[in-house]
């Protein structure tokens, strides 16, 4: 896997159905068609899909999307449980 790849984690205990997902990136993300839970299609979004994952983001109003980059070691998560990386921090 390639250094920097991007992992998206959908939490669907959180999720509402509300499909803003869905419609923003449908190539990465579905809904169940029994209770429009949302459903991951794809957990590693290309560089063209990853704009709209990250709008996605922003619009969920349940913040059940979260990105994580697969570069980072587990030492980097600390007990806080926020990531803190090494490196890519441009301050
Ligand atoms: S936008 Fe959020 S709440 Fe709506 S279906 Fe997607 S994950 Fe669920």
């Amino acid at each position: 896997m390639s250094a920097g790849a991007v992992r998206v984690k959908v939490d669907e205990h959180r999720c509402v159905g509300a499909g803003q997902c869905a419609w923003i990136a449908p190539k990465v993300f579905d809904q169940r068609a029994s209770d429009g839970i949302v459903m991951l299609l794809q957990p590693h979004p290309g560089p063209e899909d990853l704009p709209w994952v990250r709008e996605a983001v922003e619009r969920c109003p349940a913040r059940a999307i979260t990105l994580e980059h697969d570069d980072i070691e587990h030492d980097d998560i600390e007990q806080d449980g926020i990531e803190h990386p090494a490196q890519g921090d441009p301050r």
